[in-house]
């Protein structure tokens, strides 16, 4: 008998298990999971992996995909279907299925995705006989935010952050009170000498496409581009602010954390560069 897995609702085989591709788990990173040990047909300490797993989901709000005893339920028959006597089950729960938007999508059903694995205990206990050698790397989970992944879910809950507090866009902060970039976005402002400052591009932001084009269209225009941190508080006194991505173009923002942009109104800076875009940008037909 083969490997099933559980999906949705479902028991189905192993190698035609399958999520949608709009899953939020998917696109996002949007989801949680847990791993539980299966030792002699048991469930180990299934309390405690329920604990945790509903405290995570309470903390992404994600919706509860079930009671308690039906999750149970349906762990204990994964591990039935799949003759398991020692092992693990895994549970994964992520948001659901949505068109691709970083903000939480309304009445989303959470998925639910169970599988089972057997593993030697014999191996397990050989191993821990001769013990085991580790190496040392930096913590950066996750600050590699120059790397386009689909790790998105800091970026999800700073953007739902923007929608619930009645704004487009939400600039991430350093721990020096520096703007970084945008949750889909990068950022910008124009100084009072009209020079376009935005944070350079290493390690801290995504190298954004738009980014790179406003810049060569800047240049074609005279208009003089910085590249250096600036602070939420020079963005506030800005006499514009505007935001890049492929989907906005250029976005001029009026408002940051409630504190008009110069005269609270598109700039003409912004305004320009939003025209005179597509002058730049590579074409290639669909
Ligand atoms: N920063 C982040 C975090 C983004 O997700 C995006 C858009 N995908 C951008 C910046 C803008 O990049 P681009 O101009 O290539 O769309």
């Amino acid at each position: 008998m083969g490997r099933i897995a559980f999906v949705n609702g479902r028991y189905v085989p192993h190698a035609a298990a399958q999520v949608h591709v709009e899953d939020r788990g998917y696109q996002f990173a949007d989801g949680v999971y847990e791993v539980c040990e299966v030792r002699d047909g048991a469930l180990i300490d299934v309390t405690r992996h329920l604990d945790r797993l509903e405290r995570s989901l309470d903390e992404l709000r994600i919706d509860h995909p079930g009671e308690r005893s039906a999750l149970t339920l349906i762990m204990r028959e994964v591990v039935r279907r799949n003759r398991i006597r020692n092992g693990m089950v895994y549970l994964q729960v992520t948001r659901g299925v949505a068109p691709r938007d970083h903000g939480f999508p309304a009445d989303v059903r959470p998925s639910v995705v169970m599988t089972a694995r057997a593993a030697s205990r014999a191996k397990a206990d050989a191993q821990a006989a001769a013990g085991i050698a580790v190496i040392t790397v930096p913590d950066n989970r996750w600050d590699r935010v120059d790397i386009k992944s689909t790790s998105l879910l800091p970026n999800v809950l700073a953007k739902q952050a923007a929608r619930e507090a009645g704004a487009y866009e939400a600039w991430f902060v350093d721990g020096d009170g520096f703007v970084t970039e945008g949750s889909s976005t990068n950022a910008w402002i124009v100084t009072r000498e009209g020079t376009l400052v935005t944070r350079a591009a290493e390690h801290g932001i995504l190298r954004g496409i738009t980014r790179g084009v406003v810049s060569d269209v800047a240049a074609t225009r005279q208009i003089r581009v910085v590249e250096r941190p600036f602070s939420v508080e020079e963005a506030k006194t800005a006499r514009e602010a505007f935001i890049t991505a492929a989907t906005t173009i250029v976005m001029p923002v009026v408002s940051i954390d409630g504190h008009a942009v110069g005269d609270g109104k598109p700039g003409p800076v912004a305004l320009g560069l939003r025209a005179a875009f597509h002058d730049g940008v590579e074409r290639l037909s669909a």
